[in-house]
């Protein structure tokens, strides 16, 4: 397949870039380089005759014509977001032009492309979201998100990525186009932007600093390595059910505190303190306003009907997460220096 993918400099779309390019599928990663994201991310790929970049944004609709006429995808993964919750609740504003209007921008972009095709039903046009589009669940762990349960987004940044996700369904109702719809649980994995908690936790422990927890670390998150989920993306893509909708997750459920004490016995193992364990480092601070209490996917739609299961337990994607940060300083090195990187966020 030709595939478009948008945010393929970011963490999830390049880890979609490089597992699609090793399957054989040309790709043209579409990206505006905001701060999150690195071209590194994608080097591994980049000199192959299979891969093309555009540095364009999704909020500049005559650009994205001419990228569906100068490239004519079979079809289209949609990842470009601004994704960081504690970002949303500082300014929203970007949120709601990018998540919003840009992935209106998209759906009009591959409209207008796909009609001019003659409306073929081989087009696809797969919208990546997430979980976080449901809401919070009770602590009852027989709850789980499922494809039907109801939307309740509660942060800026869900309640972006929900409207998008309503926008798709309306544009496969109302006007016909393929669509497949995924929503995902927390990924982790390499080339994780240093903001985010898991990689946080990694590098202030190497560096001798505190290990924030937001509240009491009681909140629930279900944790997804992101190879796995590049590879759930290009089955859905390949063989979802048009207009479907498919939950991804690892069945990985872990208290935020949990997570970060596996995460200091993984770095006690692989680069032991000369005294103590990491987990000392370990300091609770003020909670994020309206953080939600957890999520947890059901992931049995995509695991019956489509036969995918995630590789690797979390232990062991934490594990080959920890050795790739100690591996690779030069990458996040460079990336600490970036606006807000390395200061709390969010606090509202
Ligand atoms: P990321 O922030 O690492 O990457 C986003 C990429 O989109 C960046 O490369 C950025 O430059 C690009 N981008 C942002 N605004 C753009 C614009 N206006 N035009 C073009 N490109 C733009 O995000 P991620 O964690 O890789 O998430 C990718 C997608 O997956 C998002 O849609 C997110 O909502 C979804 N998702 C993420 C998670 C997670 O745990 N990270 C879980 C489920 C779903």
């Amino acid at each position: 397949m030709k595939l478009l993918v948008t945010g393929g400099a970011g963490f999830i779309g390049s880890a979609v870039v490089r597992l699609a390019v090793a399957r054989g599928h040309e790709v043209v990663n579409l990206d505006a380089l905001t701060y999150a994201a690195c071209l590194e991310n994608v080097a591994p790929v980049a000199g192959s005759p299979l891969y093309t970049f555009e540095e364009v944004d999704i909020r500049n609709c005559p650009a994205l014509d001419t990228v569906f006429e100068t490239h004519k995808p079979d079809a289209v993964m949609h990842l470009a977001a601004e994704s960081h919750v504690d970002r949303s609740i500082d300014g929203p504003g970007d949120f709601i032009e990018t998540n919003i209007t840009g992935t209106y921008n998209m759906l009009e972009a591959a409209r207008a492309y796909w009609s001019a095709q003659g409306k073929p039903d081989t087009f696809r046009f797969h919208h990546i979201s997430t979980d976080e589009v449901f809401g919070s669940l009770p602590a009852d762990p027989e709850v789980m998100f499922t494809e039907d349960t109801p939307y309740d987004p509660r942060s800026p940044y869900s309640a972006s990525k929900a409207a998008s996700d309503h926008l798709v369904r309306a544009w496969h109702e109302t006007y016909g186009l393929p669509v497949v719809l995924t929503n995902c649980s927390n990924n982790y994995g390499p080339y994780h932007f240093p903001e985010k908690l898991i990689p946080v936790v990694i590098l202030n422990a190497l560096a001798g600093r505190d290990l924030p927890i937001y509240g009491d670390g009681a909140n629930i998150r279900d944790w997804l390595y992101v190879e796995d989920h590049a590879d759930a993306l290009l089955l859905v893509v390949e063989k979802g059910a048009l207009g479907r909708s498919y939950n991804i997750g690892g069945c990985n459920e872990r208290s935020n505190l949990e997570l970060v004490k596996t995460l200091c016995a993984i770095l006690d193992e692989l680069r032991p303190k000369p005294a103590g364990s990491y987990a000392d480092q370990i300091r609770f601070v003020a909670d994020r306003p309206g953080h939600d209490a957890r999520y947890a996917i059901d992931p049995a739609r995509i695991r019956e009907e489509l036969g995918w299961q995630p590789s690797v337990s979390v232990e062991q994607g934490l594990h080959k997460t920890v050795e790739w940060y100690l591996q690779n300083e030069a990458w996040w090195r460079a990336l600490q220096t970036r606006a807000g990187v390395g200061r709390r966020l969010g606090t509202g």
